[in-house]
């Protein structure tokens, strides 16, 4: 049984804000705003996680309304996304998410996105694909006003009891 969902999310780049995309740290002149950390890549994979078992998005499970979720570790939301799935039936058979970011060069990060993410997923770097694209100097991610994260991830039913 295979059920597949996608995610996607933006969040506006500011002055003092951390740059945090896959859980790095990116050192960057500008970051991401946001209620958590902003990371837009993980908020992405989670959208495309519950989406995929028609269970809602993050905004459902982590409303950013919430004391708690201010300043939150998206790595963490992810793990609870993860147990979310499990407590479904369901684990990652893969995911597929792109970054699209004017600035700054991604590909030097890419890696250790991927092995974050798998860690915390509790599978194989091989079934986490991280890729990053500009926009060409067009619309919002090419003017560096924001950047934005897509994601496609594959559930499959956990054949454990
Ligand atoms: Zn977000």
């Amino acid at each position: 049984m295979f059920r597949i969902g996608h995610g996607y999310d933006v969040h506006k780049l500011v002055e003092g804000r951390k740059l945090i995309l896959g859980g790095v740290d990116i050192p960057h002149n500008v970051g991401l705003l946001g209620h958590s950390d902003a990371d837009v890549l993980i908020h992405a994979v989670m959208d495309a996680m519950l989406g995929a078992l028609a269970l809602g998005d993050i905004g459902r499970h982590f409303p950013d309304t919430a004391e708690e979720y201010k300043g939150a570790d998206s790595m963490k939301l992810l793990e609870r996304v993860t147990n979310i799935c499990r407590e479904s039936g369901y684990i990652i058979g893969n995911i597929d998410a792109t970054v699209i970011a004017q600035a700054p060069k991604l590909a030097p990060h890419i890696e250790t996105m991927r092995h974050n993410i798998a860690q915390v997923c509790g599978c194989d770097i091989s079934q986490i694909s991280v890729k990053a694209t500009t926009e060409e100097k067009l619309g919002f991610t090419g003017e560096k006003l924001g950047i934005s994260a897509h994601a496609v991830a594959l559930m499959i039913k956990d054949e454990q009891p």
